[in-house]
């Protein structure tokens, strides 16, 4: 496996997905400090947009200021209100879900699928035949792709088209990813991504909102620049929000953006590398590729057997290596609780019991990944 960027590296330490700078960055930072614009206007704020225009087959794009806004944008130029039920991806980050309560709406949450660990379209078309017994009529699906892998978007279409429902795609880990090649965060009425410093691209914090056409732009600029409307003087006509992105946090953004299919290929790799090696020795499982589909494989994630993945995780950890729990499932967290939960809580506790993340990053070595292997080797 090539290693081709040059990462700055100042520890010793192997963290699960730090932010990879390079000297790339640092330049352009220097270059938007220098320009003066160091607020939600600068150059690097319309070239990092204009790229991932291009990226997305001319989209219309809006950088956030995280991605959990991107989120919250979307459900309000959909018009979410208090009261109004919003279908979600179980198994996933609560950021995934967190803006449906902003809105006072309620989450009904769907349950994992056993192939790709992403919401199962068979939960998905249960939970409408069951909720439409009770007269309730969802509006929306916000469905994320967990760890990059892409969720089976056909039959998830199909369903929602059906029961007319819009959705919103949590593309915050899956930025590279592809289905049908085409890059997942386009595929739904909106897509989301985010540029924390943990994913696969870091503006060190940040997000993306992908829109369908300007209108919608229009609205979710004006919505996250304090619902200021586009006259001489201060004029607010509804509830506004701060959630634009810096000029200079966009320049972090646009130097890692241009080696995004790099670091891909690394991801992969480092996936890879570790499947090679558990494939022989244990009993695990991890996320299945279908075809059509091209994960980012932003985290390298398996299922251990018995309680080697906490065994795992404890070797790891003192010898300064991090590695993480997969996602305790939304429907058990308490702010989440008393809410729909359609799907199978065994399967989604058995990957929170069993499952650990391990090390992922961009400047993971040939020989760091080495050393990781030698101490589970050992330890076994
Ligand atoms: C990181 C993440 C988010 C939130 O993004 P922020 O930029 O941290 O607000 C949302 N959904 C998923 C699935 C994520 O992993």
């Amino acid at each position: 496996m090539k290693i081709k960027i040059n990462y700055l590296d100042t520890t010793n330490k192997i963290y699960l997905s730090p932010p990879c700078i390079t000297n790339k960055e640092i330049k352009f930072v220097n270059e938007a400090l220098l320009s003066g614009w160091i607020s939600p206007f600068g150059s690097f704020i319309d070239n990092f947009t204009k790229k991932l225009s291009l990226y997305y087959s001319h989209k219309n794009i809006l950088l956030t200021n995280n991605g959990t806004s991107a989120i919250h944008l979307a459900l309000k130029i959909l018009n979410i209100k208090e009261g109004d039920y919003v279908l979600c991806s179980d198994f996933t980050f609560a950021a995934t879900a967190f803006p449906i309560l902003y809105q006072k709406a309620i989450p009904v949450f769907i349950g994992a699928d056993q192939k790709s660990w992403n919401l199962s379209p068979e939960y998905l078309e249960h939970a409408l035949i069951n909720l439409k017994n009770k007269n309730i009529q969802p509006k929306v699906l916000i469905v994320a792709h967990i760890y990059g892998m892409p969720c089976n978007m056909k039959s998830i279409f199909d369903i929602c088209k059906n029961y007319n429902i819009k959705i919103i795609e949590d593309a915050a880990e899956a930025l590279g990813s592809k289905y049908f090649n085409l890059p997942l965060g386009q595929l739904g009425d909106y897509g989301i991504l985010s540029f924390n410093g943990n994913k696969i691209i870091t503006c060190s914090t940040g997000g993306a909102l992908i829109l369908p056409n300007q209108k919608d732009y229009s609205y979710a600029k004006k919505l996250a620049n304090q619902a200021k409307e586009d006259i001489d003087y201060y004029k607010h006509e509804e509830l506004g929000y701060n959630y634009s992105q810096s000029n200079i946090l966009a320049a972090i953004g646009l130097a890692q953006f241009k080696s995004l299919n790099q670091k891909v290929t690394q991801r992969r790799n480092i996936f890879n590398y570790y499947l090679s090696y558990f494939k022989n020795k244990l009993e695990i499982e991890s996320q299945i590729e279908d075809e059509n589909c091209f994960s980012n494989r932003w985290l390298s994630s398996f299922i251990f057997p018995k309680d080697l993945n906490k065994k795992i995780k404890d070797i790891l950890n003192k010898k300064g290596i991090e590695s993480r729990y997969l996602w305790n499932p939304l429907y058990k967290q308490t702010v989440f609780k008393n809410y729909f939960f359609y799907g199978d809580k065994s399967f989604e506790n058995y990957l929170f019991k069993h499952g650990l993340s391990l090390p992922s990053g961009n400047n993971l070595t040939k020989n760091k990944l080495k050393r990781i292997i030698n101490i589970i080797d050992k330890n076994l």
